[in-house]
């Protein structure tokens, strides 16, 4: 479905008025749709049909609890890469069997807590890791599951930020020494070897280098079972595509055929990562215009959403589409930066972007924001945490209010005769 629609000149996500939104909560803000992240997390997991697989959402492209609840309730797992990440799957009424558990550098707390739960997997992605997760599961008297994370070398062909699939990248272990750590890893005590595991990068446009992954594990699969070690499952992580602009990333059915025609003779439980695919076409942040301003010929758009609000223009020049929530038809367009209110030169939502005429007071919609959007979000400018709403049919939620100044400051403490 198509989340964010024109209705006779106003911009509505699924049946309800974003300037409606904005009175309410204030700006700026999230807004998220029900029906597509339902229809997303469905159509993905749906399209691997009878192949045994598990889709786990990569809590960290959207966390908010309600997001996390709707996934569940899909039956769908969770790939998480913090001991926050996992109470927060467990708040949201997630299966622990269904969790994985990856990241470079988990502490021994958080392995002691995944290991009480009782998660699917570690995501194991170093020897020192290896070594510190069997001895805390040693002290729990329990066996750890265990995945290595391979690096297979491939490049993504994404923005160097969002790749970790070379060489160079700090993920994973080089697929040159996996055998002999999986030996390694095989003989402890408190270690099961259950999967192999990569992920290779974000916001990927095309089918290969998922292929060239693959082809990486199922070789590195063959090998370990020469050398004795069996595993059950693969794990090809994330990375998955959207369309911000004019990309046209394979769809959710085309990654999935030429995956399941690879490994269905394999008889290996394949498991996915997704994030951003599922989310980031759900939601948008809605901003208001604060003042609009021109500097030796350039023209400036202020709003009252920045970059601590949503990073990823500023963090990686990308591009969100950004439209106007009442659109005037006759209006001219001009050549703007939509800026934020944070003192820092980076701090832009858009860049040289052809918009129509906009004046103070009204709403830009940023589009494509509902994956790495709030999750990402900082309060720096002690700027509180703006609000998420999700829209279900016509009616919205709140879920999770606006964060305030207050609350920004509890914790602080101001010495005696400072
Ligand atoms: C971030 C991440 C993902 C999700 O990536 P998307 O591009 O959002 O699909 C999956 N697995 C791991 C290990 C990650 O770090």
């Amino acid at each position: 479905m198509e989340p964010f629609v024109y209705r006779d000149g106003r911009l509505f996500a699924e049946g309800v008025d974003l300037a409606t939104v904005a009175e309410a909560v204030g700006t700026p803000f999230y807004c998220y749709s029900h029906g597509h992240l339902s229809a997303q997390a469905e159509g993905f997991d749906g399209a691997f049909g009878e192949l045994p697989h598990l889709t786990c959402f990569s809590v960290k492209a959207c966390s908010n609890l309600a997001i996390l609840a709707l996934m569940a309730r899909r039956g769908l797992g969770f790939d998480i890469v913090s001991g926050g990440e996992l109470a927060r799957c467990l708040a949201a009424g997630a299966d622990p069997t269904k969790i994985v558990y990856s990241g470079v550098g988990k502490s021994a707390a958080e392995m002691r807590q995944a290991l009480e739960a009782g998660i699917r997997c570690f995501n194991v992605e170093s020897p020192g890791e290896l070594d510190l997760l069997d001895r805390v599961a040693g002290k729990l008297g329990v066996r750890a599951p265990v995945a290595l994370r391979v690096n297979p070398d491939v490049d993504p062909q994404t923005h160097p930020y969002i790749s970790t699939g070379l060489k160079e990248n700090k993920f994973g272990i080089s697929h040159r020494e996996a055998v002999a750590e999986y030996r390694r890893a095989a003989a402890m005590a408190n270690i099961d070897v259950v999967g192999v595991d990569c992920h290779i990068g974000s916001q990927l446009t095309t089918v290969q280098p998922f292929l060239d992954a693959l082809d990486r594990l199922l070789a590195l699969v063959e090998r370990l079972g020469e050398a004795g070690v069996a595993v059950r499952h693969l794990d090809l992580g994330g990375g998955l595509g959207i369309r911000y602009d004019n990309e046209a990333p394979p769809t959710p059915a085309e990654y999935a055929g030429a995956l399941v025609e690879r490994i269905a003779p394999t008889g290996l439980t394949l498991i996915l990562e997704p994030g951003r695919v599922l989310v980031g076409n759900g939601g948008c942040f809605v901003t208001r215009v604060l003042y609009t301003k021109g500097n030796e010929g350039k023209r400036f758009v202020i709003v009252d959403g920045g970059m601590n609000d949503l990073v990823r223009p500023a963090l990686y020049g990308a591009y969100q589409e950004i439209l106007p929530v009442a659109a005037h038809r006759s209006r001219p367009n001009r050549i703007v930066d939509v800026v934020g209110p944070i003192c820092e030169t980076g701090d832009f939502l858009a860049r040289s972007r052809e918009l129509p005429v906009v004046r103070p007071g009204e709403l830009l919609a940023v589009m494509s924001a509902g994956a790495y959007g709030f999750s990402m979000a900082s309060t720096y400018n002690t700027r509180p945490r703006v609000a998420e709403v999700m829209v279900r049919g016509d009616r919205y939620h709140v879920i999770r209010e606006r964060e305030t100044v207050a609350s920004l400051m509890a914790g602080e403490q101001i010495p005696e005769g400072v």
